[in-house]
């Protein structure tokens, strides 16, 4: 059965050798010792060569995998590309798409996203959309303009059938930990950002579908403000980075959001 929260774990390009690999496992196999979770999913979404590794090192009820990305297609000449039948080969049921750090380094664009959406779905993978404004965007009072944008750019090919298997992230690229945010957003931010999202939702898809749908946050959440900007702020979840690399702290997470 569907849980109703999820915490998912975004990696990014670290645990860089075999040796931090092994030791981010040891703390994260005794932090988790204790673990029970009533209604929240982990989904540790690791660099693609390490998928493998965590497939056969995690075994929990409660922690499923992802992956930080996925190809448009499905198999053939694309070198360097990863399919989502290679990643469910693998143990993989998630995808992290629409990151901003991919819109911006790699030049991913809502097209770019829109496709690989539709072909991460029909791989049979769940995703976890990304949205949310930059620094400049929220400087110039835009975050209602580019989040409709982007949802409804990425999710243009995502029919009312397919939606429920969607998760989105509402992730202000400027509350990021690695952009060094000098603060983090309010919970009626946050707030008003999962209603403005539910509503585009609603809009497209219908009530009753739209509310099947997890909105997550995401951008520096550490165990001591998850409560105040998650809980508060009524999401389902987290997309953590930072916190993702010191696994006493990131089970405190999910434990606060199953509290909840
Ligand atoms: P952060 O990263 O938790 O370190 O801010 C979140 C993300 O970029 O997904």
């Amino acid at each position: 059965m569907k849980k109703q929260n999820i915490v998912v774990a975004n990696f990014k390009m670290n645990l860089n050798t075999q040796f931090e690999l092994q030791h981010w496992f040891a703390n994260f196999l005794k932090a988790k010792k204790k673990l029970r979770l009533l209604d929240t999913d982990i989904v540790l979404c690791p660099p693609f060569l390490h998928l493998d590794a965590f497939t056969k090192k995690i075994k929990s009820k409660y922690i499923l995998l992802g992956t930080q990305d996925c190809f448009w297609e499905q198999k053939g000449a694309y070198t360097g590309e990863v399919s989502p039948a290679m990643i469910r080969s693998v143990g993989g049921r998630y995808v992290i798409l629409g990151h901003s750090e991919r819109r911006r380094f790699l030049g991913e664009t809502d097209e770019i996203i829109a496709l690989k959406m539709i072909a991460a779905l029909k791989g049979g993978l769940y995703p976890v959309l990304c949205v949310g404004e930059n620094v400049r965007e929220k400087q110039n009072d835009l975050l209602l303009s580019v989040v409709s944008r982007q949802l409804k750019e990425c999710l243009s090919q995502v029919s009312r059938g397919r939606i429920e298997n969607v998760i989105i992230c509402y992730e202000p690229v400027w509350a990021i930990s690695a952009n060094k945010p000098d603060h983090l957003p309010s919970t009626n931010e946050i707030m008003g950002a999962r209603l403005l999202i539910r509503k585009i939702l609603t809009e497209k898809y219908g009530r009753a579908m739209a509310e099947r749908v997890k909105i997550i946050y995401g951008g520096s959440v550490v165990s001591k403000n998850v409560h105040e900007i998650c809980v508060s702020s009524g999401m389902s979840g987290a997309l953590i980075g930072g916190a993702t690399l010191m696994p006493y702290d990131f089970i405190k997470i999910a434990e606060v959001i199953d509290e909840s």
